[in-house]
């Protein structure tokens, strides 16, 4: 039985005083389901939303980390400074990330294994753009990316790490996929982790959906049967929707 997880991707948004409220908020909410609950502010803001939280259950987590432990790399910040302020998660192959920043597999994967050794635990996005999707090529892009960016991770390593589903095309949209669009990419999923790995990790590692994902159509994607949690992102800004999210991700699972 996997454990939902409900995880809110503030991206660049919100300053100090919202932040910290938001987090008040949440942490007050009335959210007592069966379900892993995890906010993802902006680095500048972990130690702040990190000291709203303590105590609650919540789980901060980054949206990002470079894999160098230390040195001269201006701009980036290493795992242990955010292990540091309390981050047990990193968001990481973001479609952000990799659309807009750049990035591509390889260095995605040196971002997991340092994660991982650092003992944090990475939520490593996947998704194909519309183009991909009109062309039929959903499932070579996305088991390309999980080869890529999950490349050499063992067994116990992989049972360690949670793997998003998010569809390029319903990110940021209000376009969510419907939930059999979704489960069918979450199965084709969990088969590549039975096929690198076996079926018994498979049945092990979450799977999240994001893309649009709202109070409105949570329920029906969390009762799929391979979609384990969510990734939010402008639903989990305020703290009414987000605990809506998570109320409706802890009934589908009950
Ligand atoms: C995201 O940021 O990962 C995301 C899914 O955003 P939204 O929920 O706004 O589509």
């Amino acid at each position: 039985m996997r454990r939902p997880l409900i995880a809110g991707n503030w991206k660049m948004n919100l300053n100090r005083a919202d932040a910290v409220a938001l987090a008040k908020g949440l942490a007050d909410a009335d959210t007592s389901v069966d379900c892993d609950i995890l906010v993802c502010p902006s680095n500048v803001y972990l130690d702040a939303v990190s000291n709203a939280i303590s105590g609650s259950g919540i789980s901060i987590g980054a949206q990002d980390v470079y894999f160098e432990a230390s040195g001269a790399f201006t701009g980036e910040t290493s795992t242990s400074m955010i292990a540091d302020v309390g981050c047990t998660y990193v968001i990481l192959g973001h479609s952000e990330r990799r659309h807009v920043i750049g990035e591509c597999d390889m260095l995605i994967n040196k971002k997991v294994v340092s994660a991982l050794a650092a003992g944090l635990t990475p939520v490593l996005c996947v998704g194909e753009t519309l183009e991909d999707r009109e062309a039929g090529n959903t499932q070579k892009v996305v088991e390309s990316q999980f080869d890529g960016s999950l490349a050499g991770l063992t067994e116990d390593q992989i049972r360690k790490t949670v793997i998003a589903y998010e569809p390029v095309w319903a990110i940021g949209t209000g376009k969510t996929a419907s939930p059999e669009q979704a489960q069918e990419v979450h199965a084709d999923l969990r088969k590549l982790l039975a096929d690198r790995y076996n079926s018994e990790t498979s049945e092990t590692v979450r799977i999240l959906y994001g893309g649009s994902v709202k109070p409105a159509n949570a329920a029906d994607l969390m009762s799929q049967a391979d979609i384990d949690g969510a990734l939010v992102g402008g639903a989990s800004l305020k703290a009414d929707s987000f605990a809506a999210i998570i109320n409706a991700a802890g009934v589908a699972a009950a």
